[in-house]
């Protein structure tokens, strides 16, 4: 039997990406968002254009039947607007996550997969050991994307306790890759940087912060392959997904720089730059048989090609 599966947000990067990968593991796919992915038409069987902080377009969306649901529609966007909007993050994200739940419970669906993020943790000192996803209590993440991402988690996992479906809560690193937000003050760092430096002649570029702020980056392909193996699993606990690999802004800024073949000169200027250090365990997805394929340079490769294509045809 081809399984059905929903997929919230397909419009955006990692929800276009992962509707692509649903399609070619033969599931029968339905896209929803409240626009088309801006790069490419979608692949999914039917797409439906929805605004899902209306409770009805949440309904409608899960009509037909589905085994899986996978919500990752969320007004979102890099520290720039996460700092800017955070009165529309709370609404806009919150009413999402209320209907689409609600939908899907009252829809008889088998599993529910809800995209969090690392944005739960508290901010953490330099050289500090590992949180792992217990460590997201108490609760103290740095802004209210955060704290929204909390409550839809607490909000899926009541549902399923109820029995309603199985829930699959994944928290994602910072994602990166191809066709995603590069330009026009949503873009997370790898994606700013690459614009900045494809843009600059001399390399010389300005970047929020003094450049020692500690991240972590996966690549697209990885996370996506990280969704599916957690959905295929028995792990109902909250996973963290992405890799081991943490570089300061200023190595970003640099790899970058190497992959572009500019003498990248960063000035370091006042902006929102988020928490000063990350490092998170990712033992839960590991034993799930999931290693990432791409580090850094790799996944760097290949996407500043791409967004250096996007800034000389804009
Ligand atoms: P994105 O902005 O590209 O995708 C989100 C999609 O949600 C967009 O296509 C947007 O149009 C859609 N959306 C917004 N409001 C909507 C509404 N009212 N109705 C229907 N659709 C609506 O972001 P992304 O990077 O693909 O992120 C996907 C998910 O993963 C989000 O939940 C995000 O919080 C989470 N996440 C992403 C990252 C990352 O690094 N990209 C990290 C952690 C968590």
């Amino acid at each position: 039997m081809t399984k059905r599966a929903l997929v919230c947000g397909a419009g955006g990067f990692i929800g276009s990406h992962l509707v692509n990968r649903l399609v070619n593991d033969g599931y029968w796919v339905r896209g929803a968002d409240i626009k088309h992915p801006e790069w490419n038409a979608s692949p999914a069987d039917e797409f439906l254009i929805a605004d899902l902080r209306d409770p009805g377009a949440a309904v409608a969306a899960l009509e037909g039947g589905f085994d899986e649901v996978y919500q990752l529609a969320a007004d979102m966007g890099g520290m720039g607007f996460i700092h800017s909007a955070e009165t529309q993050i709370m609404h806009n994200s919150m009413l999402i996550n209320v209907n689409v739940v609600q939908a899907a419970a009252e829809a008889d669906i088998e599993r529910y997969f809800l995209a969090s993020s690392v944005c739960v943790y508290r901010d953490m000192e330099l050289g500090e050991a590992e949180l792992t996803e217990d460590d997201a209590y108490p609760a103290l993440p740095d802004n209210e994307y955060g704290w929204e991402k909390l409550y839809a988690e607490r909000a899926v996992a009541s549902y399923a306790r109820e029995g309603r479906f199985q829930a699959r809560i994944a928290r994602f690193q910072n994602c990166y890759g191809p066709e995603g937000t590069w330009t026009g003050g949503r873009e997370k760092a790898p994606a700013a940087l690459c614009r900045k430096v494809a843009e600059s002649a001399d390399g010389s570029i300005d970047v929020w912060g003094d450049g020692s702020a500690v991240r972590s980056f996966i690549y697209i392909d990885d996370l996506v392959e990280g969704v599916r193996r957690l959905m295929d699993s028995e792990m109902s606990d909250p996973t963290n997904i992405g890799t081991r690999e943490y570089v300061s802004v200023k190595q970003l800024a640099e790899l970058v720089g190497e992959v572009a073949g500019k003498r990248v000169s960063p000035h370091w200027v006042e902006g929102p730059v988020g928490v000063q250090n990350r490092n998170f365990s990712n033992d839960r997805i590991e034993s799930l048989g999931f290693q990432p394929k791409f580090d850094l340079a790799d996944g760097l490769a290949r996407t500043y090609p791409w967004i250096k294509n996007q800034v000389v045809s804009s």
